[in-house]
């Protein structure tokens, strides 16, 4: 008979999401060291993405390899058919090249295999719709020179965390006043001249209030959205799915599109099934 529940304490937090971005960095730097010593006119983020450009690796690798013929065509092979189809790849092809005395081919088959042990435990719940594992990986990020307009946007993505600099600490100083511009203005030069003859007026102000002894606190109400300014966020897998998906849009303001497609760029190599479930307009 139970009465009370136990409580195990995590040494580590379950991150399967960034467990898979380590193993995926690795995978790529020995990418790059196969580049670095081959050639260097494949890039791996084609090449995942595009398995045509797969035998190259096996042309790079046979190159300078004393290994012979069939062995590494049935190395190519079998990386060919892990980046084309991750999930469904078979784990024993991995297990018989863990054994291999060849050290690149070793580490690599041992990578994909961390790789792919910790997809393989999150992609199919993900396309099930059993999303709530997802929240226990977290990406933490800083957005640096964005602009207030920009992080007033982001903060409303309540279940994130979020710290940012405060503009009462932060004396900003008139004579090096910047701010950011958005695109579309700073392509109309006679939009751009009108905006920066406004804010042209901003630093005298800021210095004649500054003289008058007006504290930072309240000389910030004075401040435009165009402020620069950074911010730190931390927001688990499944909120970022849901950020991307929204700010992603075309109806979404053109510097937070900007941020949720970095956000995409960063996250879709390594994760590519985080997102073939979703409609992601303007990628
Ligand atoms: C193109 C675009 C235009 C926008 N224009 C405006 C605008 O003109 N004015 C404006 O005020 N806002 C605007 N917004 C902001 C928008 O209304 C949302 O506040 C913002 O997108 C955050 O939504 P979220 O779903 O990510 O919320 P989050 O706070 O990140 O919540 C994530 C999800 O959790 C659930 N959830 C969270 N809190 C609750 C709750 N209290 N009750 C029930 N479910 C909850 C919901 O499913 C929600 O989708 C705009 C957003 C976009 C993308």
């Amino acid at each position: 008979m139970i009465t009370y529940p136990e409580i195990e304490f995590f040494e580590k937090p379950s991150d399967i999401c960034n467990d898979a971005l380590r193993y995926f960095t690795d995978i790529r730097n020995v990418w790059s060291g196969f580049r670095t010593c081959y050639s260097d006119h494949v890039d791996f983020n084609e090449a995942l993405l595009d398995k045509t450009k797969l035998p190259a690796l096996r042309d790079l690798y046979s190159k300078d390899s004393e290994k012979s013929e069939a062995k590494l065509e049935t190395l190519s092979k079998k990386y060919n058919y892990s980046f084309d189809k991750p999930l469904e790849f078979s784990f024993s092809y991995y297990e018989n090249l863990l054994d291999s005395e060849d050290p690149v081919e070793h580490y690599f088959a041992q990578k994909w295999f961390q790789y792919l042990n910790a997809l393989k435990f999150i992609a199919p719940k993900v396309k099930m719709g059993h999303e709530s594992p997802l929240e226990h990986s977290i990406l933490t990020f800083k957005i640096k020179n964005c602009s207030r307009s920009m992080t007033h946007q982001l903060v409303r993505h309540r279940l994130a965390s979020y710290s940012q600099a405060s503009q009462r600490y932060i004396s900003e100083k008139p004579e090096s006043l910047d701010f950011v511009i958005p695109r579309k203005i700073q392509e109309n030069p006679e939009a751009l001249a009108m905006v920066q003859k406004h804010f042209s007026g901003l630093g005298m102000l800021i210095t004649g209030l500054k003289a008058l002894g007006v504290k930072n606190e309240d000389i910030r109400c004075i401040y435009p959205n165009a402020m620069p300014t950074d911010i730190q966020v931390s927001m688990n897998f499944r909120e970022l799915r849901h950020f991307i998906q929204l700010r992603l849009s075309p109806h979404a303001q053109d510097e937070i599109r900007f941020v949720a497609f970095r956000l995409y760029q960063h996250l879709v190599n390594y994760m590519p099934f985080l997102w073939t479930d979703l409609e992601l307009e303007g990628i």
